[in-house]
Order: structure tokens, then sequence, then C-alpha cells
């Protein structure tokens, strides 16, 4: 059977059809215990959490999407005693597998190197601060810069893919500028730009601003101009709509130094989520279960579940978001809109964007696809799937109802309206 990798998924059916990206919380154990930790991590091991063979099963199963990008998160992945098992059963079944590990001593030159040889390309290990100070009061535990600082210097000695994680609040909005300069000097490919959602541990007080995000995703467009690494954003999708807004009359600003991204890569759309007792979920920051790994196929929940189908379609957006001309582009974090108002549809309130209305842009994504492309995944850019643009008028957003979306007891129920609702 002839090799498909995501890149070509993408082209044959779009987001609908693939994930560009799975991640798997192998864990929620994790010996940090972070301010705005997305899991809520536990100290140990969750006795439900999958077994090696679900864990292997759902590797197999994910063939299904081709070779997607397998990313093993946590909590803290190290704590999984079986990860070089798994790692190595990725790895034979051709999924290109990342680990985003903890800071922690567990993060050793010795460990990397085992993982690696199991068949592991790289590792996101996250820096939310440029010094101790700053960085181990965000992880609450003394001593978590350094042994993050140890694990980016041991993969790059292992030809590791090295990425940085930085997680934008209030708490470190003066530090990126030294933040960037961090991930310069330890030579990673890629800084990823998290914008907080207040889920898990993380509170809504942490969050910057709507007018700072702007400024934040302004500044990060320059500086991608010139960095020696990659930037994307997470759950910060808007930064496509200001690289966008670089390039149109009378701004400066090209294509190939900002233009990194995926257009409509977002929670549900290109992304997978598994949670550690098999959930599967739009992404880790929008914990809607649209079913379990134990029972239902990640391929079929992907491409079918109303939940996920929902998430792709950006005629069904609401607020701002429905009326914005980026909608297929950007469309706003799904998570942030989720966890603000209940509606997974809603509009994205760390965007300052107000919207001209009409018809979904298109000149901006036909230039960026045919402008110079440096991310890996330069394939996947969303050809498939509906483009069109509605005929004049549109009819208001529609609700998602998701009552007759439940399965199992209501406790486990599937929501796309907020615990509040
Ligand atoms: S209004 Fe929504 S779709 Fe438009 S740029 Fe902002 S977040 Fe993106």
């Amino acid at each position: 059977m002839r090799r498909m990798d995501a890149g070509s998924a993408v082209r044959r059916g779009g987001f609908a059809t693939a994930p560009l990206v799975v991640i798997w919380e192998v864990t929620r154990a994790c010996d940090l215990a972070c301010v705005h930790c997305r899991a809520a991590a536990i100290p140990r091991q969750d006795p439900l959490e999958l077994t090696t063979d679900e864990g292997r099963k759902l590797i197999r199963d994910l063939r299904g999407f081709g070779h997607p990008v397998f990313v093993l998160t946590g909590g803290d992945p190290l704590r999984r005693p079986d990860l070089d098992d798994l790692v190595a059963a990725a790895a034979a079944e051709c999924l290109p597998t990342f680990l985003s590990p903890a800071g922690t001593p567990l993060l050793s030159h010795a460990r990397l190197r085992r993982l690696r040889d199991a068949g592991l390309a790289g590792v996101s290990i996250s820096f939310d601060g440029s010094n101790a100070a700053v960085h181990d009061a965000f992880r609450r535990v003394h001593g978590s810069f350094d042994w993050s600082l140890e694990g980016a210097a041991a993969a790059a000695a292992l030809s590791l893919r090295l990425q940085i994680n930085t997680t934008v609040t209030r708490h470190n909005l003066s530090d990126l500028k030294a933040i960037a300069a961090l991930v310069s000097a330890l030579e990673a490919r890629r800084w990823t730009v998290f914008l907080l959602v207040p889920t898990g541990r993380a509170r809504d007080e942490q969050q910057i601003t709507a007018a700072e995000c702007e400024r934040v995703f302004e500044w990060l467009h320059d500086l991608s101009l010139s960095a020696p690494f990659k930037i994307k954003t997470t759950e910060g999708p808007h930064y496509r709509r200001v690289v966008l807004q670089s390039q149109a009359p009378g701004r400066t600003g090209t294509v190939s130094g900002g233009g990194r991204f995926v257009p409509g890569l977002n929670d549900g759309s290109g992304f997978l989520f598994v949670g550690a007792r098999g959930e599967l979920q739009p992404s880790g920051f929008l914990p809607l279960t649209a079913g379990n790994v134990r029972t239902d196929s990640p391929v079929e929940v992907y491409r079918s579940h109303p939940i996920f189908t929902a998430l792709r379609n950006p005629e069904r957006l609401g607020g701002r978001c429905g009326r914005c001309e980026f909608r297929r582009v950007c469309g706003g974090s799904r998570a942030r809109a989720w966890a603000a108002t209940g509606d997974a549809l809603a509009e994205d309130p760390l965007c300052a964007y107000q919207p001209r209305g009409g018809r979904s842009c298109r000149a901006p994504l036909r230039q960026y696809e045919k402008g110079e492309h440096h991310d890996p995944h330069r394939s996947a850019i969303d050809r498939g799937g509906d483009r069109r643009a509605p005929s004049g008028g549109r009819a208001g957003p529609r609700p998602l109802r998701t009552r007759h979306l439940l399965r199992g007891p209501p406790s486990s129920s599937i929501r796309l309206r907020g615990p509040s609702s």
C-alpha cells in the first residue's frame, strides 16, 4: 500500500479526513504543579489511564489517518514507565513522534538518548520565563528552569528536533523579549507561543487583554522576519489574521517571513486530542468528549462526530468570528470561546478585531498559498473540504445544540455548552 503522510491526507480530503497532529496525554502524573496547567496534573498515575496494550492499539488505529504528527504529552510523559515501548511502537508505524516532557530531573540526557534510540523525533520544552525566578514561579517547583535548560541542551546534543513552548500570561508579558532571546540561544527550531485558555488550573485573571494580544502578535510577526527559529501560536489562530493584515496595501511585511502557518488549523480541525483515559477531544484545551478509544474508532470520531464536523465548519461560528472575513483562515480559538461563554462556536474574546463582515476572505489565502512557506507541513494547507463562500447574506449562526449528542451518563456527557450553562 502506498505510504500516505499527513500532508497528502490533507490534500486529498482536507482536515475533514485527517488531522495534522494527534496529541496523546499518556498520563496526568507530573512532579510539577504549574499554575496554568491545562491537564490539572496530579502527583500519581491515574489507574484508569490507557494501558500499554491500549496505547499500542491507539497507535495502530492512527494509521487510518496516514502519518499524522504524534505528540506524547501529559502531565509528564516521562512518568510513564512504558514510554520507550510506546515511542518504539509509534516509530514502527512510521508516525513522526514528539515528546512534551516537564522540566524535572527525569528530563536527562540518558533518558532522551534512550527515547531517541527508540525512534523519538523531537521534544518540546516549556519556558514560561527567561530566568529561574519567573519560570519556577509558574512551575511552583524550584529548579525547574535549570532542569529544562539541561533537557534542551541534551536534546540539541542528541540531534532531536527542539521546540520551545511559552504560555503568555499577565505574569510574563514583559519577559517575552528575553524569552525569545533564550529560544535563539538554545538553537530551537521553533517557538510555539500559547495563548492562555482558562481551563484546568488556568484562571481568567491570568489572561492578557485582547489589545495586549494584538501587540504581542504584531511583535511576533516582526520578530518572525528575522528570527533564526520558526514561530507559531497555539490557541491564538488570529495571529494568522495579523500576518495577513501586515501584507495589505500600505503595510510592510512578506509572506515568506511571517506566513508560517496552516490556514484553518484549530481545535478539532487538524487537531485530535486523546485524554489519559482515552477520551477523544478536539484539543487538550477543549474538553468536549466525542468518544473513547476504548470503544470507538479515532478515525470515525474525528471524521464524523457532530462535535468535530461543527468545529470544522466556519459558517457555524457566532459573534464576531461568524461575521469575520478571516474566519476560514483563523476561526478564533474554539477552546477559549467555550471557556469564556460555554459555547464552543462563540467568538474568541481574545481577539480585538472588528470584522467588516461579508464573504470569507480568499485573496490573502491565495496570496499565502503562492508565497514561500517554510512550515514542514506546507503540503497540508487545507485545500479540501467545503470552501464555498456564502452567496450573499448569511443566516445567523446556528447555536450548537448538544443534548442529543450526549453519550453515556450525564456526568460524562459531551457538551458544547459550558459547565455553567
Ligand atoms: S474575529 Fe474571530 S475569526 Fe476574525 S480574526 Fe478575530 S478570532 Fe479570528
